[in-house]
């Protein structure tokens, strides 16, 4: 269901009917803390879906820089059809900036998107319960961190959840939550139905290193990149059996240069620790071309040669 400009006109009746639904009509304001990649993106499908959205970051540069993210791509959508300009009003017109923490107090729902440090994440866990009696939920957008663990500085640890978006989020649909060992069944439901009325395929997840997506993709990516170094096959040709014999949309070494080869590495160093598994051993093909600068897309050179997308972040940087 699309919140298309004659849907948003009958707000109220469509409130009502998520409400028939089973949509749980507590949240209607949700919180966003972090303008950044992740940030400006939950805002912008928060607020499209006709939640009230309040997104916070620390100074006004940074949360412009945000708003100017979520007002490209919904010129994109335009562009593409998909979207119309009454959409894309409506979308800015539920959207408000500030640099307060205090604003957040109004929210039935907090995401943080703050960069992956468990003490900031608990800090401002901390800091939301002790400057409001407000019951609210607080999701972690964390891609790693324990949510049991930031859970710890909470009051309320039943409210704490994990709420795993995917980049571009406004682009993929799937939402893991992540539940943490003191995360009540009721607050589980409630992301659940919240992820929905985001148009996002919720998955529940329990609460271990690499969740169930960064713990798959991270064993096929280091496995094909094994299979590399035995000379199994040639880059292409491995990406090639994922992509035609599976159907996935890319082959696992052309994501690894997506993501860099310098994060996909850091992942696997903390999931072999963490899993004590072999399967997460980073391969020494790995560590080589981290080692020699080959971090894929952004440094121009991975399993695959990037040209284009080296010259154009050289010169972003030079001007
Ligand atoms: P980012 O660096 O792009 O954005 C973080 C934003 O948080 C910045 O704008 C920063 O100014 C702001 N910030 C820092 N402290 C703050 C505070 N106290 N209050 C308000 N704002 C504050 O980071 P990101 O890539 O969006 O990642 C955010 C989280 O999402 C991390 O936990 C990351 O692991 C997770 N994640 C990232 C991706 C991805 O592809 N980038 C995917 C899934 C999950």
């Amino acid at each position: 269901m699309r919140y298309g400009p004659d849907k948003l006109d009958r707000r109220g009746s469509l409130a009502k009917d998520l409400k028939a639904a089973g949509d749980p009509q507590t949240i209607e304001t949700i919180g966003v803390i972090g303008a950044g990649t992740m940030g400006h993106g939950i805002a912008q499908v928060a607020a499209a879906a006709g939640y009230r959205v309040i997104l916070r970051d620390l100074d006004r540069d940074t949360l412009a820089q945000g708003i100017r993210a979520i007002e490209r791509n919904l010129a994109k959508g335009i562009q593409l059809g998909k979207l119309t300009e009454a959409d894309r009003d409506q979308t800015l017109e539920y959207i408000h900036g500030t640099t307060h923490l205090d604003k957040l107090y109004q929210a039935d729902l907090i995401v943080e998107a703050v960069p992956e440090r468990l003490e900031l994440k608990q800090t401002i866990l901390r800091e939301l319960e002790s400057g409001s009696d407000r019951q609210f939920i607080f999701a972690s957008n964390t891609s790693s961190l324990s949510i049991t663990e930031i859970a710890t500085s909470s009051r309320h640890p039943e409210r704490v959840v994990g709420m795993h978006f995917f980049n571009p989020v406004h682009v993929m649909r799937l939402l893991e939550i992540v539940v943490g060992e003191a995360t009540s069944p009721e607050t589980v439901e409630i992301a659940r139905q919240v992820s929905r009325r985001l148009r996002k395929e919720p998955i529940v997840v329990k609460d271990v290193p690499g969740f169930a997506s960064s713990r798959l993709g991270v064993a096929l990516g280091l496995e094909a990149m094994r299979m590399l170094e035995q000379g199994v096959a040639s880059a292409q040709d491995i990406d090639k059996a994922m992509e035609l014999g599976y159907n996935h949309p890319m082959g696992p070494l052309k994501l690894t240069d997506l993501v860099g080869l310098d994060v996909r590495l850091n992942i696997a160093e903390y999931l072999h620790r963490t899993l004590a598994s072999e399967a997460f051993r980073p391969p020494e093909v790995l560590r080589r071309m981290v080692n020699e600068g080959k971090l894929g897309k952004k440094s121009g050179e991975g399993f695959y040669t990037w040209k284009d997308e080296a010259e154009d972040a050289r010169r972003a940087r030079s001007s």
